[in-house]
């Protein structure tokens, strides 16, 4: 949309910041592909587009410049997207997150069986040893997760454990960044890049926080704060 475009690139001139980075968000999956199904038969998608759009407004307002990839749901190539980001100073892809299918269970939401699984919660943060900027990733990972967790928020953990999880490495156990050295968005990166899944939206509790604005907007303000202590 154009309009979404004049005010991205205008406002870091209207706004002031000790420090002013340029960062890119990514809104991970896109309409046809659409990522997880939540507990109550959302798209994670569409979490994700609005999570993303939020954390680049907060940016924003902090004086920093934005790039937002993906918002247009259009299928695009994952390995096309963090190339677009070239010469920024990080970047950002934000998703929600599910359990391995056996976790899995049947339940009536509003006349519909969907799946879900209250076993685990909690946000993660991936980073690539593939990536060239593999340090400067983890910094900015950890510093997130560090915020987050000051701001009440808990790690998942269950993605280190090999039975339950996918067996990803802790980067940083503490503030529950993992290494996914694969993944094609951040490996593809010419710049840090780290890839955010904010909560489990099978998990029915959560879901439902992930919907309540108020808390997103500690999420945000927690993501915000972290990135300008990581590349300050
Ligand atoms: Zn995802």
């Amino acid at each position: 949309m154009p309009s979404w475009r004049f005010v991205l690139f205008l406002s870091p001139w209207l706004t002031s910041a000790a420090f002013a980075a340029s960062v890119a968000v990514d809104v991970g999956h896109y309409r046809e592909k659409p990522g997880v199904i939540s507990a109550r038969g959302v798209t994670e998608f569409e979490y994700n587009l609005q999570l993303a759009r939020e954390v680049v407004e907060a940016l924003q307002r902090a004086g920093h410049e934005m790039l937002l990839i993906g918002d247009d749901g259009l299928a695009e190539k994952l390995d096309a997207r963090a190339p677009r980001a070239d010469g920024w100073d990080l970047f950002i892809s934000i998703h929600h997150d599910s359990v391995q299918p056996p976790f899995l269970s049947d339940w009536d939401f509003e006349g519909v069986t969907l799946q879900y699984s209250d076993r685990f919660s909690g946000f993660s943060l991936f980073v690539s040893r593939l990536n060239g900027h593999a340090d400067a990733s983890l910094k900015c990972a950890s510093a997130i997760g560090a915020a987050l967790r000051g701001a009440g928020f808990a790690r998942s953990r269950y993605h280190a454990d090999p039975i339950v999880g996918e067996d990803r490495p802790f980067a940083d156990e503490v503030n529950g960044v993992h290494y996914f050295d694969d993944l094609a968005v951040l490996r593809t990166a010419n710049i840090p890049a780290l890839l955010f899944e904010a909560g489990v939206i099978v998990n029915r509790d959560e879901e439902l926080r992930m919907r309540n604005p108020a808390v997103r907007k500690k999420m945000v303000d927690a993501i915000t704060n972290a990135v300008g202590v990581c590349l300050g």
